[in-house]
C-alpha cells in the first residue's frame, strides 16, 4: 500500500468488505479502529481482528471514534447521514469505500464497470471473454466478491474485473481503473445519493483519475454520458447499437465491429434483447483492450445464456423456448424483456401489488399471445390483458402452476417468458427463489 498515505484508519461497518479492508490495512502495518453497531465482542470476526491488533468500538457510533483518525473506510451501505460521517465531513477527514484499498493492490490491469443497469451481465461477459482467451483474470466487487480480497490474491499477470456500484464509487480518491466502462445512468438510489446530480457524479468518479494511458468505454447513444466524458483524460472508446463508430465498438445490424475489425456475426449470439447488445458491445471493447482474442469472445457469445434470472435462456422443451427474467420486478424491465422477442410469446407475470398502473404495459403486448398471471396482481393483470386484446388470458396459483398452464396452451416455437413486472415478496422470499421455481417447473416438463 505504498500509495495509501494514511496511518490511522477508521473502518466503519464491518460486514465482509469492512473485514477484508481492516485485515489488509493491519497486515500493512496501519493502526486500525473498527466501529460496528451490530457485532458483539463474542463474534469470531471481531476476535480475529483483535488478534491482528485492531481496536474495536462496538454497539454504537460515538463521535469519539474519530479521535486521531486520518481516513474513514466505510461500508457502501452506510448512509452519509450517519453522525460519524457527518462529523468526519465537518473535520474534512476523507471518506472512502473498500474499492479504494483494492485499487492500490492491483499490479497489472484493473477493469471497472458501472452503470444503473447491466453491470453484472457486462462484468460476467468481460471476465468470461478473457478467461476463454486464456488471459489470467479474477472478478469481484458489487457482484458479490469482496474487491480487496480478490485484489490481494492476484497473481502477477492477473487482471481484475470489478463491478462497481454508485455507492462504492462515491467513496473514491485515487481509484483509477486502466479500463473503465459506463453503461448507462438512469434515475436510481435517490434515497442514498439525495440528488440525481450526486448519483451521476458518483458514477462519473470511475474516470476522474484516469490518464492518457487509460481507456474509457462509454454509451454513445446516451447524450448526457457523451457530454460528461468530454472532461475525461482517458482515450475514449464509444459504443453504439444505432450508429457506425469507427473509433469505437458498433454494429451494422449483421456483425459486431471493434474499431475497423469484424469480431462476430450477430446471429451467432445467444443473448437476446437490445439492452444485452449494449452490454455485449461494452464487454467486447473491454475484453479486446485487455487482450482477448476473437475466438475467445466468440466462444462466450455463442454459449452464454445470460446471468441467472436476467432474461436467462433456460431450455427448449418440445419446441418451446423458456426464458427466466425473474429479476424483472418492475414494468420497465418487463417491457425490455418483451421487446427482446418477435415470436409469439406467453408472458408469466404477477406478484406484490405496489399500486402501479399496470396498463402501461399494454403498448408492449403486440406479440403476446397469452398471459398467465399469478400473485397479488393476478386480477389487475388479467384486466390489462383484456384491454390489450391478448387472445389467451389465464391465471395460476403460483409460478410452478403458471408454467404448466402456459405449456398446455402453447405451440412449437413459442416463447414462454417469466418476467413478472412485480416484486416477489407476496409469495416468494426473493426473486431468485421465484426464478428457481420457474426453472424447476420447466425441467419437470422434459
Ligand atoms: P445490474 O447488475 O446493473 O443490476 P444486471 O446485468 O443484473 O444489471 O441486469 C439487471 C436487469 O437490468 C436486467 O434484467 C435487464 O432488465 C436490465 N438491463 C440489463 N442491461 C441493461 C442495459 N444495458 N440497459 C438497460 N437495462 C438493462
Amino acid at each position: 500500500l505504498e500509495n495509501f498515505p494514511y496511518q490511522q484508519v477508521l473502518v466503519l461497518g464491518l460486514a465482509k468488505s469492512g473485514t477484508a479492508a481492516a485485515k489488509t490495512l493491519l497486515r500493512n502495518g496501519m493502526k486500525v479502529r473498527v466501529n460496528d453497531k451490530q457485532l458483539s465482542e463474542k463474534s469470531t470476526i471481531v476476535q480475529d481482528l483483535v488478534a491482528l491488533g485492531a481496536e474495536m468500538v462496538l454497539g454504537s457510533h460515538p463521535l469519539s471514534v474519530l479521535e486521531g483518525i486520518e481516513i474513514v473506510v466505510k461500508n457502501p451501505g452506510i448512509s452519509y447521514e450517519n453522525p460519524v460521517l457527518v462529523e468526519a465531513m465537518k473535520r474534512k477527514i476523507p471518506i472512502v469505500t473498500e474499492i479504494e484499498i483494492a485499487y492500490q493492490l492491483v499490479p497489472e490491469l484493473l477493469i471497472g464497470i458501472t452503470g444503473s443497469n447491466g453491470k453484472t451481465t457486462t462484468t460476467t461477459l468481460t471476465t468470461s471473454m478473457l478467461q476463454e482467451s486464456n488471459r489470467p483474470v479474477k472478478v469481484a466487487g458489487n457482484i458479490g466478491i469482496v474487491a480487496t480480497e480478490a485484489a490481494e490474491n492476484l497473481a502477477e499477470q492477473e487482471a481484475l474485473v470489478l463491478e462497481l456500484s454508485s455507492f462504492q464509487l462515491q467513496g473514491t480518491i485515487a481509484f483509477r481503473p486502466n479500463i473503465a466502462v459506463i453503461l448507462n445512468v438512469f434515475q436510481a438510489h435517490l434515497d442514498y445519493h439525495k440528488t440525481l446530480e450526486n448519483y451521476k457524479q458518483a458514477k462519473f468518479n470511475i474516470f476522474r483519475n484516469q490518464t492518457e494511458e487509460d481507456f474509457l468505454i462509454y454509451n454513445a447513444d446516451d447524450d448526457e454520458i457523451e457530454e460528461q466524458v468530454k472532461t475525461a483524460r482517458a482515450k475514449l472508446i464509444p459504443f453504439s447499437t444505432t450508429k457506425k463508430l469507427e473509433e469505437g465498438v458498433w454494429t451494422d445490424g449483421t456483425s459486431v465491429y471493434f474499431l475497423d475489425e469484424k469480431v462476430i456475426n450477430l446471429e451467432k449470439i445467444v443473448l437476446v434483447g437490445n439492452h444485452n447488445l449494449e452490454n455485449i458491445l461494452a464487454a467486447v471493447a473491454a475484453a479486446k483492450l485487455a487482450g482477448a482474442t476473437n475466438e475467445g469472445i466468440e466462444r462466450v457469445l455463442t454459449t452464454f445464456t445470460g446471468v441467472k434470472h436476467r432474461l436467462q435462456f433456460v431450455d427448449k422443451v418440445h419446441g418451446r423456448l423458456f426464458y427466466n427474467d425473474s429479476k424483472a420486478t418492475n414494468m420497465l424491465a418487463t417491457e425490455k424483456a418483451l421487446a427482446a422477442f418477435k415470436q409469439p410469446t406467453i408472458l408469466l407475470a404477477g406478484g406484490l401489488d405496489r399500486g402501479d398502473d399496470l396498463s402501461e404495459l399494454i403498448p408492449h403486448f403486440k406479440h403476446v399471445k397469452g398471459l398467465v398471471s399469478f400473485g397479488e396482481t393476478k386480477e389487475k393483470l388479467e384486466k390489462v390483458a383484456e384491454e390489450a386484446n391478448v387472445p389467451i388470458i389465464l391465471n395460476a396459483e403460483n409460478v410452478e402452476e403458471a408454467v404448466k398452464v402456459a405449456y398446455e396452451h402453447s405451440e412449437e416455437n413459442d416463447v414462454i417468458l417469466l418476467s413478472p413486472a412485480c416484486a416477489s415478496w407476496d409469495q416468494y422470499r426473493t426473486f431468485e427463489e421465484r426464478g428457481d421455481m420457474f426453472i424447476q417447473a420447466v425441467h419437470k416438463l422434459l
